[in-house]
């Protein structure tokens, strides 16, 4: 398995290579793209949770805070046993450039603990969430590092840090805690949540999908597949189903359906809600690999990492990609779908929609005033157009793939910023 914080200099030092002819001061260009190698700080440490059996068991814990030239670090927390510091590093480099193609004012952030949810009781998760919050309270802040929910993690999680963050790290580090409820991001509506906030990726990608199409002439009509029925895969699924897009194949962890007169998506759900898998539903049974390989018009990964790969690349038939998942194409699969001339929508890009909401309900936390759901989708609607318009134009301009393109205005903007500031001590 390649190392993702190897790969996320790969894709630094390659958009690099294409900007620095546009500047005239390399050197500072230069240190600025070297300092975006690596994050700012990584903080580790180990959770120490006694466990419902009475025993004391140790994890291991990372925030990585990659670059606030911007504004504040911003990125999710995740539970889940394969979690490796690479791992959260890659992952907060991401989110610097995840923010920055929206334009929203966030530097990048991950947190990540080793473990696997599955085996604790809610007690234990209950446990293990505070001695996170804990553990990061003296790196947060609502000015200086804001995380949210992310693989395992979810707004109950969140409720319990900010609970935490409140109460046990006023008095164990004696800081005042800032604003405790615009800290964390993703919190249920009650605590200060958004509305929008469960639909925000999945929609946010339909937006840029439905812009897509526009400039790519796809019909109404046009065919799709998904993989993934999870948030983002079901809520995709679902707007575009309900914008006259035929969602003909879906899948989750356990295989896949297909039906060439399309697919309703909350038939589905009501299936898997009811016990059932999306693989068990009517129609005929794929696997997660032939849907990846289906003769559609449109691919949408929503699940993993490393799904198109050098072995399968070749064999898409999809005309367009749109990544919905986190780091769905290797770079090897990249290439060879760049050369079969298939439009390939980053992650940053595609699945934005997320933290574009958080942004939108950190705003409100901080002015203590809610907004409608309308407002909030209306808003999420203008900074994913403005950012797939940005991305269009750039690539038609420079004859670059989308994903050149959208890490070019990212990488930009931020290297930018931080010309601005001045980087010498
Ligand atoms: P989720 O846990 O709700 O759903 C994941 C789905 O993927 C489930 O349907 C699961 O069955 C399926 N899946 C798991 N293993 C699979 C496999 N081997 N093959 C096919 N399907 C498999 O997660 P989610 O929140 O929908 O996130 C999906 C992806 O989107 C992840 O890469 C995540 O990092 C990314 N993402 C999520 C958000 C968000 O707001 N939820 C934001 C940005 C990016």
């Amino acid at each position: 398995m390649s190392n993702p914080h190897q790969n996320a200099i790969t894709q630094l030092e390659t958009v690099a290579a294409v900007l620095r002819q546009s500047y005239e001061d390399k050197e500072s260009f230069d240190a600025a793209i070297d300092q975006l190698k690596t994050p700012d700080r990584v903080i580790e440490g180990k959770l120490r949770i006694r466990m419902d059996d009475g025993k004391v068991k140790t994890f291991q814990a990372y925030r990585s805070q990659h670059n606030n030239a911007v504004g504040p670090y911003k990125g999710g927390i995740r539970f889940h046993q394969n979690v490796t510091k690479e791992e959260v590093m890659a992952l907060s480099t991401w989110m610097t450039w995840k923010c920055s193609v929206t334009g929203i004012p966030y530097g990048g952030g991950k947190g990540g603990v080793i473990v696997d949810p599955k085996k604790l009781s809610q007690g234990e998760l209950q446990r293990l969430s505070r001695a996170y919050a804990l553990f990061v309270a003296p790196h947060i802040g609502p000015w200086t590092d804001i995380p949210a929910p992310d693989v395992n993690t979810d707004g109950q999680i969140m409720a319990w840090m900010v609970d935490e963050y409140e109460t046990a790290a006023k008095k164990r580090y004696k800081t005042l805690v800032e604003n405790p409820i615009a800290t964390f991001t993703g919190k249920p509506l009650l605590l200060g949540g958004s509305k929008g906030r469960t639909e925000a990726t999945g929609l946010g990608g339909f937006y840029v999908f439905e812009n897509l199409a526009k400039k790519m002439k796809l019909k109404k009509g046009a065919t799709i597949a998904v993989q993934g029925f999870g948030n983002v895969g079901y809520w995709f699924a679902y707007f575009a189903n309900k914008a006259g897009y035929k969602v003909v194949a879906l899948s989750d962890s356990r295989g896949g359906i297909y039906s060439a007169a399309g697919l309703d998506p909350e038939k589905v759900l009501a299936h898997k809600e009811a016990g059932g898998t999306v693989g068990s539903y009517k129609g005929k049974q794929i696997t997660n690999a032939e849907l990846l390989e289906l003769d559609v018009d449109v691919l949408v990964p929503a699940a993993l990492e490393n799904v198109l790969t050098k072995e399968n690349a070749g064999k898409v038939k999809a005309q367009l990609v749109l990544e919905m998942a986190n780091g769905p194409t290797t770079p090897e699969a990249d290439e060879i779908l760049a050369k079969k001339g298939i439009t390939v929508i980053p992650d940053v890009l595609a699945n934005a929609g997320g933290v574009t909401v958080s942004y939108f309900e950190w705003v409100q936390n901080l002015q203590g005033y809610y907004w409608e759901k309308e407002l909030v989708l209306e808003r999420l609607k203008g900074l994913m157009d403005e950012a797939t318009d940005r991305m269009w134009q750039l690539k038609n301009d420079t004859k670059v793939t989308s994903r050149v393109a959208t890490y070019m205005s990212a990488v930009k903007k931020v290297v930018d910023t931080m010309l601005l500031r001045g980087n010498e001590e």
